[in-house]
């Protein structure tokens, strides 16, 4: 049984979707209570930021998905301003790109394993490769690029519960990496499943991290933007569209 009652945790409901708010240090200890459960039913954590939660509000069945996870963490300035407006202080920005490595080095050299799936071929296997070197701590026992059929699926999961990890990072985008978590989680046997967005990008160098001080400035998404131009939707249009739907959504 999970001694979250240890951890303190508050929930803040953005546009339908129960978001967990907790510290940093309480995130990782969840986390490794998660993964110390007996591997039946994977758990599931999902991060979401503002085009997630906008993809909440346009998909109704996407948003039940999210809030079948065993927590929901808040990811961006997006969640935290909205957060602000219903009366909660967001006590950390729970981003994958940090949050993910911190849990690895936090719990290293405890015989943990750990799977990567998703981000096409070259990136995953570089990624993979690096994730090897900086987390010398963990175990990983295999990987697997993101872009397979539907067919090919029975054999993937084979692959990750024959590998026997405690943790499955999967990096597929919103929504399907939080979709097909949902959808597979009762065949998985991984005690935690965790969606990770871009995370392989960033780890088989795709991605540039912005400076530390455009993060704290909560301008990340300027940098993701100017490296991935074909995301304008997402922040020119996407960006406003979620103000406006934070604040209308106020009562
Ligand atoms: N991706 C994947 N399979 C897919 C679509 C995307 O593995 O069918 C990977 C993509 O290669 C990238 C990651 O998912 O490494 C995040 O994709 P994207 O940046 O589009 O999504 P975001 O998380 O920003 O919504």
């Amino acid at each position: 049984m999970i001694a979250e009652t240890l951890l303190n945790i508050s929930f803040v409901s953005i546009l339908g979707v129960k978001i967990a708010n907790i510290s940093r240090c309480d995130a990782i200890k969840l986390m490794e209570q998660l993964i110390q459960q007996e591997p039946g039913s994977t758990r599931t954590i999902f991060i979401v930021n503002a085009h997630t939660l906008n993809l909440a509000v346009e998909n109704p069945e996407y948003r039940d998905v999210l809030n079948c996870a065993n927590k929901v963490f808040p990811d961006g300035t997006g969640v935290r301003c909205a957060a602000r407006l219903r009366g909660t202080i967001l006590k950390n920005n729970l981003v994958g790109t940090d949050l993910i490595p911190e849990f690895l080095s936090a719990t290293s050299n405890r015989d943990y394993r750990y799977f990567l799936l998703g981000a096409d071929a070259a990136t995953i296997a570089r990624a993979a490769q690096v994730a090897t070197e900086r987390f010398p701590g963990w175990q990983l026992v295999g990987y697997h690029h993101g872009y397979f059929t539907t067919e090919e699926t029975d054999s993937i999961i084979e692959q990750i519960n024959s590998a026997q990890p405690h943790l499955l990072l999967v990096g597929m985008g919103n929504p399907k990496q939080e979709c097909w978590l949902h959808a597979h989680q009762h065949r998985l046997q991984v005690p935690l499943g965790i969606g990770v967005g871009g995370l392989f990008d960033h780890w088989g160098s795709n991605l540039k991290r912005a400076p530390l001080w455009v993060r704290k400035l909560g301008c990340e998404w300027i940098q993701l933007l100017l490296q991935q131009p074909h995301k304008w939707g997402r922040y020119i249009i996407g960006n406003p569209k979620y103000i406006i739907r934070i604040i209308f959504s106020l009562n």
